[in-house]
Protein backbone atom coordinates (compact mmCIF):
# COMPACT_ATOMS: atom_id res chain seq x y z
CA UNK A 1 0.00 0.00 0.00
CA UNK A 2 1.51 3.29 -0.49
CA UNK A 3 1.51 6.73 0.79
CA UNK A 4 -1.80 8.09 -1.21
CA UNK A 5 -3.59 5.32 -0.90
CA UNK A 6 -3.60 5.29 2.86
CA UNK A 7 -3.93 8.76 2.54
CA UNK A 8 -7.79 7.93 0.98
CA UNK A 9 -8.18 5.22 3.33
CA UNK A 10 -7.74 7.44 6.22
CA UNK A 11 -10.09 10.10 4.75
CA UNK A 12 -12.77 7.64 3.81
CA UNK A 13 -12.95 6.48 7.71
CA UNK A 14 -11.71 9.71 9.53
CA UNK A 15 -14.09 12.49 7.50
CA UNK A 16 -17.16 10.13 5.97
CA UNK A 17 -16.80 7.65 8.53
CA UNK A 18 -16.89 4.58 6.48
CA UNK A 19 -15.11 1.59 6.67
CA UNK A 20 -14.16 0.35 3.27
CA UNK A 21 -14.30 1.50 -0.38
CA UNK A 22 -16.89 0.04 -2.33
CA UNK A 23 -16.62 -1.55 -5.99
CA UNK A 24 -13.97 0.22 -8.07
CA UNK A 25 -14.09 3.47 -5.63
CA UNK A 26 -10.32 2.85 -4.53
CA UNK A 27 -8.89 2.20 -8.01
CA UNK A 28 -11.03 5.29 -9.24
CA UNK A 29 -9.71 7.87 -6.61
CA UNK A 30 -5.88 6.81 -6.39
CA UNK A 31 -5.77 7.16 -10.40
CA UNK A 32 -7.20 10.20 -9.63
CA UNK A 33 -4.78 11.03 -6.92
CA UNK A 34 -2.13 10.17 -8.86
CA UNK A 35 -3.32 13.20 -11.57
CA UNK A 36 -5.11 11.08 -14.34
CA UNK A 37 -8.04 11.53 -16.24
CA UNK A 38 -11.47 9.05 -15.32
CA UNK A 39 -14.34 8.75 -17.07
CA UNK A 40 -16.96 6.88 -14.24
CA UNK A 41 -19.95 5.42 -15.33
CA UNK A 42 -22.26 3.98 -11.87
CA UNK A 43 -25.40 3.34 -11.39
CA UNK A 44 -27.04 5.72 -9.03
CA UNK A 45 -26.77 5.08 -5.38
CA UNK A 46 -23.54 3.38 -6.61
CA UNK A 47 -20.92 5.90 -4.55
CA UNK A 48 -19.76 8.58 -7.22
CA UNK A 49 -19.56 11.36 -5.37
CA UNK A 50 -16.74 9.89 -3.30
CA UNK A 51 -15.14 9.54 -5.86
CA UNK A 52 -13.64 13.29 -6.50
CA UNK A 53 -14.56 14.09 -3.52
CA UNK A 54 -11.51 11.95 -1.36
CA UNK A 55 -9.01 12.82 -4.18
CA UNK A 56 -9.97 16.89 -3.99
CA UNK A 57 -9.26 16.27 -0.06
CA UNK A 58 -6.07 14.12 -0.47
CA UNK A 59 -4.22 16.49 -3.39
CA UNK A 60 -2.89 20.14 -2.75
CA UNK A 61 -5.90 22.42 -4.04
CA UNK A 62 -9.36 23.22 -4.20
CA UNK A 63 -11.54 20.77 -6.30
CA UNK A 64 -14.27 22.17 -8.66
CA UNK A 65 -17.18 20.04 -9.26
CA UNK A 66 -19.45 21.43 -11.99
CA UNK A 67 -23.25 20.05 -11.39
CA UNK A 68 -26.26 20.93 -13.49
CA UNK A 69 -28.13 20.52 -10.01
CA UNK A 70 -28.34 24.19 -8.61
CA UNK A 71 -31.08 23.00 -6.66
CA UNK A 72 -29.49 20.51 -4.34
CA UNK A 73 -25.71 22.73 -4.13
CA UNK A 74 -26.85 24.33 -0.92
CA UNK A 75 -27.79 20.59 0.37
CA UNK A 76 -24.68 18.72 -0.54
CA UNK A 77 -22.61 21.54 0.45
CA UNK A 78 -24.34 21.36 3.50
CA UNK A 79 -23.89 18.04 4.20
CA UNK A 80 -20.78 17.92 3.75
CA UNK A 81 -19.85 20.93 6.50
CA UNK A 82 -21.65 19.02 8.61
CA UNK A 83 -18.70 16.23 8.16
CA UNK A 84 -15.74 19.16 8.58
CA UNK A 85 -15.01 19.37 4.61
CA UNK A 86 -14.77 22.84 3.82
CA UNK A 87 -17.15 23.46 1.42
CA UNK A 88 -18.96 26.14 -1.29
CA UNK A 89 -20.81 26.78 -4.26
CA UNK A 90 -21.16 29.46 -6.80
CA UNK A 91 -24.46 30.05 -8.69
CA UNK A 92 -27.16 32.38 -9.88
CA UNK A 93 -29.16 32.31 -6.73
CA UNK A 94 -26.69 33.78 -4.72
CA UNK A 95 -26.56 37.43 -4.61
CA UNK A 96 -23.40 39.53 -5.25
CA UNK A 97 -22.02 39.20 -1.49
CA UNK A 98 -22.87 35.73 -1.00
CA UNK A 99 -20.55 34.89 -4.19
CA UNK A 100 -17.62 37.37 -3.07
CA UNK A 101 -17.77 35.75 0.24
CA UNK A 102 -16.90 32.26 -1.52
CA UNK A 103 -14.51 33.79 -4.01
CA UNK A 104 -12.65 34.95 -1.39
CA UNK A 105 -12.43 31.68 0.36
CA UNK A 106 -11.70 30.30 -2.63
CA UNK A 107 -8.90 32.13 -2.98
CA UNK A 108 -7.80 32.18 0.41
CA UNK A 109 -7.33 28.34 -0.13
CA UNK A 110 -9.79 27.70 2.80
CA UNK A 111 -11.84 25.55 0.41
CA UNK A 112 -11.64 21.88 -0.13
CA UNK A 113 -14.34 21.64 -2.73
CA UNK A 114 -16.03 24.49 -4.67
CA UNK A 115 -19.21 23.50 -6.69
CA UNK A 116 -20.26 25.53 -9.65
CA UNK A 117 -22.98 25.46 -12.45
CA UNK A 118 -21.68 24.76 -15.78
CA UNK A 119 -23.20 28.36 -17.15
CA UNK A 120 -20.89 30.04 -14.20
CA UNK A 121 -17.77 28.76 -16.72
CA UNK A 122 -19.25 30.31 -19.57
CA UNK A 123 -18.19 34.02 -17.61
CA UNK A 124 -14.84 34.56 -18.15
CA UNK A 125 -14.82 36.37 -14.84
CA UNK A 126 -14.99 32.89 -13.49
CA UNK A 127 -12.43 31.45 -15.22
CA UNK A 128 -10.53 34.36 -14.10
CA UNK A 129 -10.70 33.35 -10.62
CA UNK A 130 -10.15 30.41 -10.92
CA UNK A 131 -6.97 31.06 -12.77
CA UNK A 132 -5.94 32.93 -9.68
CA UNK A 133 -6.37 29.86 -7.20
CA UNK A 134 -4.92 26.56 -6.91
CA UNK A 135 -7.07 23.53 -8.64
CA UNK A 136 -6.36 20.07 -7.11
CA UNK A 137 -9.24 18.76 -10.13
CA UNK A 138 -12.14 19.17 -11.87
CA UNK A 139 -15.07 16.67 -11.35
CA UNK A 140 -18.02 17.04 -14.02
CA UNK A 141 -21.44 15.16 -12.14
CA UNK A 142 -24.00 14.01 -15.23
CA UNK A 143 -21.14 14.34 -17.52
CA UNK A 144 -23.97 12.51 -20.04
CA UNK A 145 -25.57 16.32 -19.90
CA UNK A 146 -22.86 16.73 -22.52
CA UNK A 147 -24.16 14.28 -24.97
CA UNK A 148 -26.55 15.33 -27.64
CA UNK A 149 -27.24 11.68 -27.84
CA UNK A 150 -28.27 11.23 -24.75
CA UNK A 151 -31.30 11.97 -23.01
CA UNK A 152 -30.47 15.01 -21.14
CA UNK A 153 -28.19 17.43 -23.37
CA UNK A 154 -27.32 20.39 -21.80
CA UNK A 155 -25.66 23.46 -23.89
CA UNK A 156 -23.80 24.80 -21.32
CA UNK A 157 -22.08 21.29 -20.89
CA UNK A 158 -20.44 22.17 -24.41
CA UNK A 159 -18.06 24.77 -23.00
CA UNK A 160 -16.35 22.51 -20.34
CA UNK A 161 -14.11 21.03 -23.53
CA UNK A 162 -12.17 24.24 -22.88
CA UNK A 163 -11.32 23.10 -19.17
CA UNK A 164 -8.48 20.55 -20.56
CA UNK A 165 -7.09 23.63 -23.19
CA UNK A 166 -7.14 25.87 -19.73
CA UNK A 167 -5.81 23.66 -17.74
CA UNK A 168 -4.39 20.83 -19.20
CA UNK A 169 -2.58 19.84 -16.04
CA UNK A 170 -5.20 19.14 -13.51
CA UNK A 171 -6.66 16.24 -13.46
CA UNK A 172 -10.57 15.85 -14.40
CA UNK A 173 -12.92 13.02 -13.65
CA UNK A 174 -16.56 13.06 -15.32
CA UNK A 175 -19.23 11.25 -13.65
CA UNK A 176 -22.42 9.95 -14.88
CA UNK A 177 -24.77 7.02 -14.26
CA UNK A 178 -26.16 6.45 -17.05
CA UNK A 179 -24.65 5.68 -20.62
CA UNK A 180 -25.04 3.68 -23.20
CA UNK A 181 -22.06 2.78 -25.52
CA UNK A 182 -22.56 5.92 -27.95
CA UNK A 183 -23.38 8.26 -25.05
CA UNK A 184 -19.90 6.91 -23.50
CA UNK A 185 -17.92 7.60 -26.52
CA UNK A 186 -19.73 10.90 -27.13
CA UNK A 187 -18.54 12.38 -23.69
CA UNK A 188 -15.15 11.40 -24.16
CA UNK A 189 -15.14 12.75 -27.38
CA UNK A 190 -16.37 16.32 -26.57
CA UNK A 191 -14.72 16.44 -23.18
CA UNK A 192 -11.41 15.57 -24.70
CA UNK A 193 -10.88 13.04 -22.48
CA UNK A 194 -8.81 11.22 -25.14
CA UNK A 195 -6.23 9.66 -22.20
CA UNK A 196 -8.83 9.12 -19.55
CA UNK A 197 -9.03 5.90 -18.11
CA UNK A 198 -13.08 4.05 -18.38
CA UNK A 199 -14.15 3.01 -15.14
CA UNK A 200 -17.64 0.88 -15.92
CA UNK A 201 -19.36 -0.44 -12.88
CA UNK A 202 -21.86 -2.73 -12.69
CA UNK A 203 -25.46 -1.08 -13.83
CA UNK A 204 -27.28 -4.41 -12.05
CA UNK A 205 -29.38 -3.30 -9.46
CA UNK A 206 -30.49 -6.82 -8.37
CA UNK A 207 -32.39 -5.67 -5.04
CA UNK A 208 -34.69 -3.48 -7.80
CA UNK A 209 -37.72 -5.67 -9.18
CA UNK A 210 -38.89 -4.50 -12.75
CA UNK A 211 -42.25 -4.54 -13.72
CA UNK A 212 -43.96 -3.39 -16.40
CA UNK A 213 -47.73 -3.56 -16.72
CA UNK A 214 -50.93 -3.07 -19.16
CA UNK A 215 -52.32 0.58 -18.34
CA UNK A 216 -56.00 0.17 -18.10
CA UNK A 217 -57.25 1.91 -14.54
CA UNK A 218 -53.59 3.95 -14.44
CA UNK A 219 -54.66 5.38 -10.72
CA UNK A 220 -56.39 2.40 -9.09
CA UNK A 221 -53.67 0.25 -10.51
CA UNK A 222 -51.09 2.20 -8.78
CA UNK A 223 -53.22 2.48 -5.03
CA UNK A 224 -53.18 -1.30 -5.39
CA UNK A 225 -49.76 -1.37 -5.41
CA UNK A 226 -49.18 0.68 -2.97
CA UNK A 227 -51.67 -0.53 -0.50
CA UNK A 228 -50.83 -4.31 -1.14
CA UNK A 229 -46.82 -3.88 -1.29
CA UNK A 230 -45.66 -0.67 -0.24
CA UNK A 231 -47.71 0.32 2.57
CA UNK A 232 -46.71 3.36 4.44
CA UNK A 233 -43.27 3.37 1.98
CA UNK A 234 -41.43 6.15 0.43
CA UNK A 235 -41.77 6.54 -3.16
CA UNK A 236 -41.47 8.41 -6.17
CA UNK A 237 -44.52 8.29 -8.48
CA UNK A 238 -43.46 9.82 -12.15
CA UNK A 239 -46.31 11.31 -14.35
CA UNK A 240 -45.19 12.81 -17.62
CA UNK A 241 -47.48 16.27 -17.33
CA UNK A 242 -47.63 18.53 -14.42
CA UNK A 243 -51.37 18.41 -14.61
CA UNK A 244 -50.60 14.38 -14.47
CA UNK A 245 -49.16 15.06 -11.08
CA UNK A 246 -51.30 17.25 -9.89
CA UNK A 247 -54.45 14.57 -10.40
CA UNK A 248 -52.47 11.69 -9.40
CA UNK A 249 -51.08 13.06 -6.39
CA UNK A 250 -54.54 14.47 -5.12
CA UNK A 251 -56.09 11.05 -5.69
CA UNK A 252 -53.52 9.42 -3.84
CA UNK A 253 -54.23 11.69 -0.90
CA UNK A 254 -58.19 11.13 -0.94
CA UNK A 255 -57.41 7.57 -0.89
CA UNK A 256 -55.56 8.17 2.59
CA UNK A 257 -52.09 8.42 0.96
CA UNK A 258 -49.45 10.28 2.26
CA UNK A 259 -48.63 11.74 -1.04
CA UNK A 260 -47.13 15.32 -2.44
CA UNK A 261 -47.01 16.92 -5.90
CA UNK A 262 -43.64 18.31 -7.72
CA UNK A 263 -43.20 19.98 -10.76
CA UNK A 264 -41.56 22.92 -12.22
CA UNK A 265 -45.03 24.73 -11.99
CA UNK A 266 -45.12 25.15 -8.26
CA UNK A 267 -42.78 27.76 -6.41
CA UNK A 268 -39.66 27.67 -5.54
CA UNK A 269 -40.79 27.04 -1.66
CA UNK A 270 -43.12 24.38 -2.49
CA UNK A 271 -40.68 22.46 -4.10
CA UNK A 272 -38.48 22.81 -1.66
CA UNK A 273 -40.38 22.24 0.80
CA UNK A 274 -42.29 18.99 -0.49
CA UNK A 275 -38.58 18.08 -1.31
CA UNK A 276 -37.29 18.24 1.93
CA UNK A 277 -40.56 16.49 3.86
CA UNK A 278 -39.67 13.61 1.07
CA UNK A 279 -36.30 13.27 2.54
CA UNK A 280 -36.96 13.90 6.15
CA UNK A 281 -39.74 12.20 7.20
CA UNK A 282 -40.69 8.61 6.45
CA UNK A 283 -43.32 7.44 3.80
CA UNK A 284 -43.89 10.09 2.17
CA UNK A 285 -44.84 9.42 -1.93
CA UNK A 286 -43.40 11.38 -4.11
CA UNK A 287 -45.85 12.15 -7.33
CA UNK A 288 -43.27 14.08 -9.87
CA UNK A 289 -42.42 14.82 -13.22
CA UNK A 290 -38.91 14.18 -13.99
CA UNK A 291 -38.00 17.58 -12.61
CA UNK A 292 -37.68 15.88 -9.38
CA UNK A 293 -34.95 12.95 -8.65
CA UNK A 294 -31.54 13.91 -10.06
CA UNK A 295 -29.16 14.05 -6.92
CA UNK A 296 -31.41 13.02 -4.89
CA UNK A 297 -29.91 10.90 -1.83
CA UNK A 298 -32.83 8.98 0.06
CA UNK A 299 -31.34 5.42 0.93
CA UNK A 300 -34.96 4.10 1.83
CA UNK A 301 -37.08 4.43 -1.53
CA UNK A 302 -39.16 1.69 -1.80
CA UNK A 303 -40.52 1.79 -5.19
CA UNK A 304 -40.58 4.25 -8.02
CA UNK A 305 -43.41 3.87 -10.25
CA UNK A 306 -44.38 5.58 -13.71
CA UNK A 307 -47.54 6.20 -14.91
CA UNK A 308 -46.42 7.15 -18.64
CA UNK A 309 -44.10 6.25 -20.85
CA UNK A 310 -40.59 7.43 -20.12
CA UNK A 311 -38.91 8.65 -23.31
CA UNK A 312 -35.85 6.77 -22.81
CA UNK A 313 -34.15 3.67 -21.89
CA UNK A 314 -32.08 5.83 -19.96
CA UNK A 315 -34.02 8.04 -18.50
CA UNK A 316 -35.97 5.42 -17.62
CA UNK A 317 -33.43 3.34 -15.20
CA UNK A 318 -31.78 6.46 -14.03
CA UNK A 319 -35.43 6.94 -12.90
CA UNK A 320 -36.31 3.75 -11.06
CA UNK A 321 -33.15 3.89 -9.62
CA UNK A 322 -34.01 5.76 -7.13
CA UNK A 323 -35.38 2.75 -5.53
CA UNK A 324 -33.36 0.74 -3.41
CA UNK A 325 -30.12 2.38 -2.73
CA UNK A 326 -29.82 1.20 0.73
CA UNK A 327 -29.63 -2.57 -1.52
CA UNK A 328 -32.98 -3.68 0.34
CA UNK A 329 -35.89 -5.23 -2.10
CA UNK A 330 -37.69 -2.66 -3.58
CA UNK A 331 -39.75 -2.08 -7.11
CA UNK A 332 -39.44 -0.44 -10.26
CA UNK A 333 -43.16 -0.48 -11.95
CA UNK A 334 -44.33 1.23 -14.85
CA UNK A 335 -47.85 1.20 -16.71
CA UNK A 336 -48.14 1.70 -20.14
CA UNK A 337 -50.38 1.63 -22.54
CA UNK A 338 -51.17 2.19 -26.82
CA UNK A 339 -52.27 6.33 -25.91
CA UNK A 340 -48.47 6.67 -24.74
CA UNK A 341 -47.21 5.60 -28.03
CA UNK A 342 -49.33 7.76 -29.76
CA UNK A 343 -48.77 10.99 -27.50
CA UNK A 344 -44.87 10.03 -27.91
CA UNK A 345 -45.16 9.94 -31.40
CA UNK A 346 -47.02 13.01 -31.44
CA UNK A 347 -44.34 15.06 -29.54
CA UNK A 348 -41.44 13.37 -31.51
CA UNK A 349 -43.61 14.59 -34.43
CA UNK A 350 -43.96 18.59 -33.17
CA UNK A 351 -40.99 19.16 -31.61
CA UNK A 352 -38.43 21.22 -32.31
CA UNK A 353 -35.19 20.80 -33.84
CA UNK A 354 -33.85 19.15 -37.00
CA UNK A 355 -34.59 15.46 -38.53
CA UNK A 356 -31.28 14.05 -36.98
CA UNK A 357 -32.65 14.96 -33.84
CA UNK A 358 -36.32 13.72 -34.55
CA UNK A 359 -34.53 10.63 -35.46
CA UNK A 360 -32.26 10.38 -32.18
CA UNK A 361 -35.45 10.84 -30.22
CA UNK A 362 -37.63 8.18 -32.24
CA UNK A 363 -35.15 5.42 -31.81
CA UNK A 364 -35.20 6.44 -27.89
CA UNK A 365 -39.07 5.59 -28.02
CA UNK A 366 -38.32 2.68 -29.87
CA UNK A 367 -35.82 1.00 -27.40
CA UNK A 368 -38.15 1.66 -24.88
CA UNK A 369 -41.19 0.20 -26.49
CA UNK A 370 -39.33 -3.17 -26.85
CA UNK A 371 -38.69 -3.07 -23.61
CA UNK A 372 -42.33 -2.83 -22.43
CA UNK A 373 -42.92 -5.47 -25.33
CA UNK A 374 -40.14 -8.31 -24.86
CA UNK A 375 -41.00 -11.71 -23.49
CA UNK A 376 -37.25 -12.23 -22.19
CA UNK A 377 -35.98 -10.88 -18.27
CA UNK A 378 -36.20 -6.83 -18.23
CA UNK A 379 -32.68 -6.74 -16.13
CA UNK A 380 -31.37 -8.91 -19.18
CA UNK A 381 -32.12 -6.47 -21.62
CA UNK A 382 -31.57 -3.12 -19.86
CA UNK A 383 -28.16 -4.14 -19.19
CA UNK A 384 -27.60 -5.29 -22.73
CA UNK A 385 -28.43 -1.75 -23.33
CA UNK A 386 -25.98 -0.74 -21.20
CA UNK A 387 -23.53 -3.10 -23.33
CA UNK A 388 -23.59 -5.56 -20.32
CA UNK A 389 -23.94 -9.31 -20.84
CA UNK A 390 -26.34 -10.90 -18.33
CA UNK A 391 -28.42 -13.97 -17.37
CA UNK A 392 -32.50 -14.43 -16.66
CA UNK A 393 -32.12 -12.61 -12.76
CA UNK A 394 -35.39 -14.04 -11.74
CA UNK A 395 -36.43 -11.09 -9.96
CA UNK A 396 -38.38 -9.49 -12.68
CA UNK A 397 -41.89 -9.54 -13.76
CA UNK A 398 -40.95 -11.63 -17.12
CA UNK A 399 -38.74 -14.09 -15.37
CA UNK A 400 -41.03 -14.43 -12.15
CA UNK A 401 -44.27 -15.18 -14.68
CA UNK A 402 -43.08 -15.98 -18.04
CA UNK A 403 -45.56 -14.54 -20.57
CA UNK A 404 -47.34 -16.89 -22.84
CA UNK A 405 -46.59 -16.27 -26.43
CA UNK A 406 -48.92 -17.27 -29.34
CA UNK A 407 -49.09 -16.87 -33.02
CA UNK A 408 -50.56 -13.36 -33.48
CA UNK A 409 -49.67 -13.59 -37.41
CA UNK A 410 -53.43 -13.52 -38.50
CA UNK A 411 -54.22 -11.39 -36.43
CA UNK A 412 -51.94 -8.89 -37.11
CA UNK A 413 -52.87 -9.23 -41.28
CA UNK A 414 -56.35 -8.44 -39.57
CA UNK A 415 -55.53 -5.48 -37.98
CA UNK A 416 -53.17 -4.30 -40.86
CA UNK A 417 -55.60 -5.29 -43.44
CA UNK A 418 -57.87 -2.72 -41.75
CA UNK A 419 -55.46 -0.26 -41.71
CA UNK A 420 -54.96 -0.42 -45.26
CA UNK A 421 -58.45 -0.28 -45.94
CA UNK A 422 -59.05 2.99 -44.26
CA UNK A 423 -55.71 4.05 -45.86
CA UNK A 424 -57.86 4.76 -48.88
CA UNK A 425 -60.49 7.04 -47.34
CA UNK A 426 -57.67 9.91 -47.36
CA UNK A 427 -59.22 12.74 -46.29
CA UNK A 428 -60.34 10.73 -42.89
CA UNK A 429 -57.94 9.36 -40.22
CA UNK A 430 -58.45 7.42 -37.55
CA UNK A 431 -56.19 5.52 -34.57
CA UNK A 432 -56.66 2.36 -33.40
CA UNK A 433 -59.87 2.78 -31.14
CA UNK A 434 -62.17 3.00 -34.76
CA UNK A 435 -59.98 0.18 -36.31
CA UNK A 436 -60.67 -1.92 -33.23
CA UNK A 437 -63.99 -1.16 -33.05
CA UNK A 438 -64.67 -2.35 -37.10
CA UNK A 439 -62.74 -5.53 -36.26
CA UNK A 440 -65.16 -6.21 -33.42
CA UNK A 441 -67.75 -5.45 -35.76
CA UNK A 442 -69.11 -2.48 -33.29
CA UNK A 443 -71.79 -0.22 -35.20
CA UNK A 444 -71.01 3.17 -32.85
CA UNK A 445 -71.95 6.00 -34.21
CA UNK A 446 -68.76 7.05 -36.01
CA UNK A 447 -68.45 3.76 -37.46
CA UNK A 448 -72.03 4.01 -39.25
CA UNK A 449 -71.34 7.40 -39.81
CA UNK A 450 -68.17 6.55 -41.71
CA UNK A 451 -70.02 3.62 -43.32
CA UNK A 452 -67.23 1.37 -42.14
CA UNK A 453 -69.61 -1.72 -41.41
CA UNK A 454 -69.68 -2.06 -45.50
CA UNK A 455 -65.95 -2.89 -44.84
CA UNK A 456 -64.76 -6.36 -45.56
CA UNK A 457 -62.96 -6.16 -42.35
CA UNK A 458 -65.78 -5.37 -40.49
CA UNK A 459 -66.46 -8.04 -37.93
CA UNK A 460 -63.55 -10.35 -39.08
CA UNK A 461 -61.56 -10.01 -35.63
CA UNK A 462 -64.24 -11.15 -32.69
CA UNK A 463 -61.98 -13.50 -31.49
CA UNK A 464 -60.06 -11.13 -29.47
CA UNK A 465 -61.82 -8.20 -26.76
CA UNK A 466 -60.67 -4.71 -27.12
CA UNK A 467 -57.55 -5.29 -24.35
CA UNK A 468 -55.86 -8.15 -26.73
CA UNK A 469 -56.56 -6.02 -29.43
CA UNK A 470 -54.56 -3.19 -27.95
CA UNK A 471 -51.90 -5.29 -27.19
CA UNK A 472 -51.96 -6.33 -30.64
CA UNK A 473 -51.37 -2.98 -31.39
CA UNK A 474 -48.58 -1.98 -29.05
CA UNK A 475 -46.82 -5.09 -30.07
CA UNK A 476 -46.88 -4.04 -33.71
CA UNK A 477 -45.92 -0.49 -32.87
CA UNK A 478 -43.06 -1.76 -30.78
CA UNK A 479 -41.94 -3.73 -33.37
CA UNK A 480 -42.06 -1.74 -36.39
CA UNK A 481 -44.77 -3.06 -38.34
CA UNK A 482 -46.87 -0.23 -37.61
CA UNK A 483 -46.31 2.89 -37.31
CA UNK A 484 -48.55 6.17 -35.61
CA UNK A 485 -48.39 9.53 -37.79
CA UNK A 486 -49.43 12.86 -36.84
CA UNK A 487 -51.91 15.28 -35.02
CA UNK A 488 -54.91 12.75 -34.42
CA UNK A 489 -52.32 9.55 -34.15
CA UNK A 490 -53.26 7.83 -37.68
CA UNK A 491 -51.92 4.36 -37.95
CA UNK A 492 -49.96 3.98 -41.39
CA UNK A 493 -47.93 0.76 -42.80
CA UNK A 494 -44.18 0.07 -42.35
CA UNK A 495 -42.62 -1.37 -45.12
CA UNK A 496 -42.40 -4.39 -43.14
CA UNK A 497 -45.42 -5.01 -42.54
CA UNK A 498 -45.82 -6.08 -45.79
CA UNK A 499 -43.96 -9.07 -45.37
CA UNK A 500 -46.59 -9.79 -42.57
CA UNK A 501 -49.59 -9.16 -45.41
CA UNK A 502 -47.75 -11.18 -47.36
CA UNK A 503 -47.76 -14.58 -44.99
CA UNK A 504 -43.74 -13.68 -44.98
CA UNK A 505 -43.14 -12.90 -41.31
CA UNK A 506 -44.75 -14.82 -38.52
CA UNK A 507 -45.42 -12.70 -35.44
CA UNK A 508 -45.25 -13.74 -31.96
CA UNK A 509 -47.00 -12.34 -30.00
CA UNK A 510 -47.35 -11.57 -25.91
CA UNK A 511 -50.39 -12.42 -24.14
CA UNK A 512 -52.33 -9.82 -22.55
CA UNK A 513 -52.22 -10.67 -18.66
CA UNK A 514 -55.75 -11.07 -17.10
CA UNK A 515 -57.25 -8.13 -16.64
CA UNK A 516 -57.29 -7.58 -12.27
CA UNK A 517 -60.74 -7.78 -10.92
CA UNK A 518 -62.11 -5.32 -9.65
CA UNK A 519 -65.53 -3.55 -10.29
CA UNK A 520 -64.67 0.33 -10.29
CA UNK A 521 -66.31 2.18 -12.91
CA UNK A 522 -64.37 4.53 -15.06
CA UNK A 523 -62.66 1.49 -16.94
CA UNK A 524 -60.59 2.57 -19.98
CA UNK A 525 -58.17 0.73 -21.69
P1 LIG B 1 -24.23 8.33 -6.67
O1 LIG B 1 -23.74 9.75 -6.76
O2 LIG B 1 -23.39 7.36 -7.42
O3 LIG B 1 -25.68 8.19 -6.98
P2 LIG B 1 -23.62 8.66 -3.90
O4 LIG B 1 -22.25 9.15 -4.07
O5 LIG B 1 -24.67 9.68 -3.58
O6 LIG B 1 -24.08 7.86 -5.16
O7 LIG B 1 -23.61 7.53 -2.82
C1 LIG B 1 -24.79 6.82 -2.52
C2 LIG B 1 -24.81 6.48 -1.04
O8 LIG B 1 -23.83 5.51 -0.72
C3 LIG B 1 -24.51 7.67 -0.17
O9 LIG B 1 -25.40 7.66 0.92
C4 LIG B 1 -23.08 7.47 0.24
O10 LIG B 1 -22.79 8.11 1.45
C5 LIG B 1 -23.01 5.96 0.35
N1 LIG B 1 -21.64 5.44 0.14
C6 LIG B 1 -20.81 5.74 -0.88
N2 LIG B 1 -19.64 5.09 -0.77
C7 LIG B 1 -19.71 4.36 0.37
C8 LIG B 1 -18.80 3.45 1.06
N3 LIG B 1 -17.59 3.19 0.58
N4 LIG B 1 -19.24 2.89 2.20
C9 LIG B 1 -20.47 3.16 2.67
N5 LIG B 1 -21.35 3.99 2.10
C10 LIG B 1 -21.00 4.59 0.95
ZN1 LIG C 1 -35.55 -11.15 -15.11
Amino acid sequence: MDITDSDALRCLRRVFGYDAFRGEQQEIIEHVVGGGDALVLMPTGGGKSLCYQIPALVRPGVGIVVSPLIALMQDQVDALRALGVRAGFLNSTQDPDERRMVEAEFLAGELDLLYLAPERLRVEATLRLLDRGKISLFAIDEAHCVAQWGHDFRPDYLALSMLHERWPDVPRIALTATATEATRKEIAARLQLDGARHFVASFDRPNIQYRIVPKNEPKRQLLELLRTEHAGDAGVVYCLSRKGVEDTAAFLVQSGIDALPYHAGLDAATRAAHQSRFLREDGIVMVATIAFGMGIDKPDVRFVAHLDLPKSVEGYYQETGRAGRDGQPSTAWLAYGLQDVVQQRKLIDGSEGDDAHRRRLAAHLEAMLALCETVECRRVQLLAYFGQPSGPCGNCDTCLTPPVTWDGTVAAQKFLSAVLRLARERRQKFGAGQIIDILLGKKTAKVIQHDHDALTVFGIGTELGTAEWRGVVRQLLARGLLAVEGEYGTLVLTEASGDVLGSRRQVLLRREPEKPVRSAGAARS
